[in-house]
């Protein structure tokens, strides 16, 4: 299970993130939107903890940590944490001078420690897994957007995390490349990964998301089953949103 519980997080005095709880089944797949602005990036930020939140409590499978505003938690606490998110962000921020194969090996030499050799043939089923056996020397360069996404996707994989965090991430592709990530995701869902993913894709949102949280200002106006939320939804904020998802 993943639950936020009441996670606040200001910038410079300015709150964006008014006590937000959300809760995640292992094996569900939920979709994050709402306006720009709205908090989704900060708060996926949250969930791996490239922001800290100032208050509130992160659960993620075994692993819970409380913050105390001011109070920066131990750096091992944060890296136990880190290990079970895995996060794909819009621009793929792939390391552009390693290959693809690289790419996804890195975590698992540096991080996991695993001879070169057991990380390159895992690396490997990875990138078969993404459709990209064949790209494996090739620099992230010359991959197209959707390639790029692809190994990000892969790379993010490889440490096995309890969650998939992904920030847009069709956003940056044209519309046929954001159709093969899509497919990625979609094979991921039916395998079960957990996932949480802010998106302004209707295909992305409506198609692999089995719930829903719509956020405004810094809140949750309404968190429910996706279908629920693109077809009944209660507030009228959430209804006025998701008619302008394409
Ligand atoms: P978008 O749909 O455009 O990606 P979003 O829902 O992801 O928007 P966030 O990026 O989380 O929104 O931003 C929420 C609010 O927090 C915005 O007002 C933004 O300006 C502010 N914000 C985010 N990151 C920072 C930062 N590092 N410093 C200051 N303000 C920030
Ligand atoms: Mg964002």
């Amino acid at each position: 299970t993943i639950a936020l519980q009441d996670i606040r997080k200001s910038f410079a005095g300015t709150e964006v993130l008014h006590g937000i709880s959300v809760e995640i089944a292992p094996g569900q797949v939920t979709a994050l939107i709402g306006p720009s602005g709205s908090g989704k990036s900060t708060l996926l930020r949250c969930v791996n903890l490239l922001e800290i939140p100032d208050s509130g409590t992160l659960t993620l499978g075994d692993e819970r940590l409380s913050f105390t505003p001011g109070v920066r938690p131990a750096q091992d606490a944060i890296q136990r944490i880190r290990l079970q998110t895995g996060m794909v962000f819009q621009n793929f921020q792939l390391f552009a001078h390693q290959s693809a194969l690289q790419n996804v090996m890195e975590g698992l030499v540096t991080v996991k420690r695993w001879p070169r050799e057991r990380a390159r043939a895992r690396a490997l089923q990875l990138l078969d897994k993404v459709g990209l056996h064949d790209k494996a020397d090739a620099w992230p360069n010359n991959l197209s957007g959707g390639q790029q996404q692809r190994v990000a996707i892969a790379r993010a994989l490889a440490l096995e995390p309890a969650v998939l965090l992904c920030d847009e991430p069709t956003s940056a592709l044209d519309p046929g490349l954001a159709a093969e990530v899509v497919s990625v995701l979609g094979d991921l869902a039916r395998e079960g990964m957990t996932m949480l993913m802010a998106t302004h894709d209707l295909r992305l949102a409506a198609q692999i998301a089995s719930h829903t949280v719509f956020m405004q200002d810094g809140n949750v106006v309404e968190a429910g089953g996706a279908r629920t939320i693109f077809e009944n939804a209660q507030d009228a904020r959430t209804r006025d949103f998701v008619r302008t998802l394409t």
